[in-house]
């Protein structure tokens, strides 16, 4: 913004990448931040006096109203930033290739996040669940997560959820200590089921790596601690075509048995493309569970 200021050649900024005459000009990166640094960045503010968009009406002031319908009751952020892995299809396998540095998973302080989430809290009352969309929350040393959950359960009283977690870094002490501070749900990606999808995409976590995880968030009860509905979405997934050796409409057999283990271990919403049948083969077990009901 500076070099646009000033009439200067803004093209030569350094971490942006631009067309210039039909050729990308590719800038030096600036070194990546380090924890100091990032705790020294500008808080979030949530001032007063804030406007939003809205296509036909222009700018307007931004009120609890608007800021329920956009985010709801959750107050969204992220602590962390980088992965180690890299899988093909995400963005971060392009970052490292430029920057090895990129693989380094970079925060601030535990005091900071409490901060910015306290500062959210503060101007925005109605919030019910802060909700962390790291890449991998869970790879973070245990004791930055440790000094993170005494300060959290001492200083923000609203539980919170992780949507970034990868199996590789599932570990029961660390599961123990987040759900002790609040955590009461999880999303765990896993690509798929079958280990010559993971080696496609290249994700080093291999399948019994993925089971151990899932036996270990099973063990806490995780899924359940919010007293949320499971939503199991197993119908015609590639899993099943591997294991069956079948394309993808002839998995209808593989789908029904899917839904069925799935229902049968808590599942209370399956995902499905064959609706009627999938309801007969749950009618049938529910029968044969609960009783026959129509004579
Ligand atoms: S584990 Fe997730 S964040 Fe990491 S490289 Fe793979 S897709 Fe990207």
């Amino acid at each position: 913004m500076e070099l646009f200021k000033k009439g200067e050649d803004y093209t030569t900024a350094p971490s942006f990448w631009f067309n210039k005459d039909n050729k990308i000009v590719k800038n030096r990166n600036l070194p990546l931040m380090t924890p100091k640094q990032m705790d020294e960045l500008p808080p979030l503010t949530y001032e007063d006096g804030e406007t939003v968009y809205q296509r036909g009406k222009g700018f307007i002031p931004l009120n609890y109203n608007s800021i329920i319908n956009y985010v709801g009751l959750s107050y969204g952020t992220i602590w962390s930033i980088g992965c180690p892995l890299h899988c093909t299809y995400c963005g971060n396998t392009k970052f490292i290739e430029y920057d090895s540095g990129y693989r380094r998973l970079r925060h601030s302080s535990p005091r900071t996040i409490v901060d910015e989430i306290k500062r959210a809290i503060t101007k925005q009352p109605h919030l019910s669940v802060v909700s962390f969309y790291d890449d991998s929350f869970l790879a973070l040393p245990y004791v930055q997560l440790e000094e993170f959950c005494k300060l959290y359960k001492a200083e923000i009283k609203i539980p919170f959820a992780i949507y970034g977690v990868i199996p590789t870094y599932v570990r029961e002490d660390k599961i123990a200590l987040l759900l002790d501070a609040g955590m009461n749900r999880v999303r765990m990606g896993i690509q798929s089921g079958s280990d010559n999808i993971l080696e496609f995409y290249k994700r080093p976590t291999k399948l019994h790596r993925i089971k151990e995880a899932t036996e270990i968030l099973n063990k806490f009860d995780v899924f359940n601690q919010f007293k949320l509905p499971v939503l199991a979405g197993l119908s015609r997934k590639s899993m099943i075509g591997n294991l069956l050796n079948r394309d993808t409409n002839e998995r209808l057999a593989g789908s029904l048995a899917g839904a069925l283990i799935a229902a049968q271990n808590g599942a209370k919403i399956i995902r499905v493309h064959d609706v009627q049948e999938t309801v007969d083969v749950l009618s049938v077990w529910q029968a044969c569970t609960k009783g026959i009901t129509n004579e």
